[in-house]
């Protein structure tokens, strides 16, 4: 498992994968990637600081991924990675989070300012179709208002190559998240062990005539496969 890399293309910034608790909400129809998980708070921290003994400061950013939210990271973990921060001088971390720990997010802002960090931080939205959103991924998110969900974030992530998903839709998503957020990610899903599995159709029409319009654009990262930032197996 790859657990660093460095991005050198858009915002080029280096990546840790850690290790936390897992995602304690687990319901999402398409994921199956909260199995990188463990409730061994020493066994996370050693794993987790060999990772954060990579990190440089190069581009002083750093973007943190645990294959859930921040939240479910260890106090110590978290508190290793602020102290990463303040040593390599990093002037703005990413993390991710659930729509459910938005209330958890001035607080982690705030020690990050402590030591000069500012914090940008990534929900999964996955689509701006509410209802597509809630009855076939099963996200969890009960607000339909984009600009309210943007409300507690800085960027976002979508989620592509969909059953029933059209070249339309996934347009509409991309400049609803281009309106709302500072940056989105784009993710096409691959086939994993989650009982939502990819269309080939619309991963299709997603590399033929939508990836052409966005790949040149700095606010979209687009990840064909889910390793494509150098993190994971
Ligand atoms: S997508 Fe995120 S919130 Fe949903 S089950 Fe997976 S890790 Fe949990």
């Amino acid at each position: 498992m790859q657990r660093y890399s460095v991005i050198t293309e858009k915002n080029p910034r280096e990546i840790v994968l850690l290790r936390g608790q897992g995602c304690r909400y687990r319901r999402c129809t398409f994921c199956d990637y909260h199995q990188d998980a463990s409730c061994d708070e020493q066994a996370n921290l050693k794993l987790n600081t060999e990772a954060l003994g990579r990190v440089t400061g190069e581009y002083g950013i750093l973007e943190v991924v645990n294959s859930g939210s921040f939240c479910e990271l260890d106090g110590s973990t978290m508190k290793a990675i602020i102290a990463v921060c303040a040593s390599k001088k990093i002037s703005t971390v990413h993390f991710e989070s659930h729509w459910l720990y938005r209330k958890f997010i001035p607080a982690l802002r705030e020690a990050f300012a402590q030591v000069g960090t500012q914090v940008k931080m990534k929900i999964g939205v996955e689509t701006f179709d509410p209802v597509y959103r809630e009855e076939t991924m099963h996200k969890g998110i009960k607000e339909s208002d984009p600009a309210t969900i943007a409300q507690d974030f800085d960027e976002c992530c979508l989620l592509f190559g969909l059953p029933g998903q059209t070249y339309e839709s996934m347009l509409h998503d991309i400049e609803t998240g281009l309106a709302h957020f500072e940056r989105i990610c784009v993710n096409i899903m691959v086939e994993n062990n989650a009982p939502l599995q990819p269309c080939e159709e619309v991963r299709q029409i997603f590399t033929d005539k939508i990836y052409p319009l966005y790949k040149n654009n700095p606010r979209v990262d687009i990840l064909l496969h889910n390793t494509d930032f150098g993190v994971g197996d």
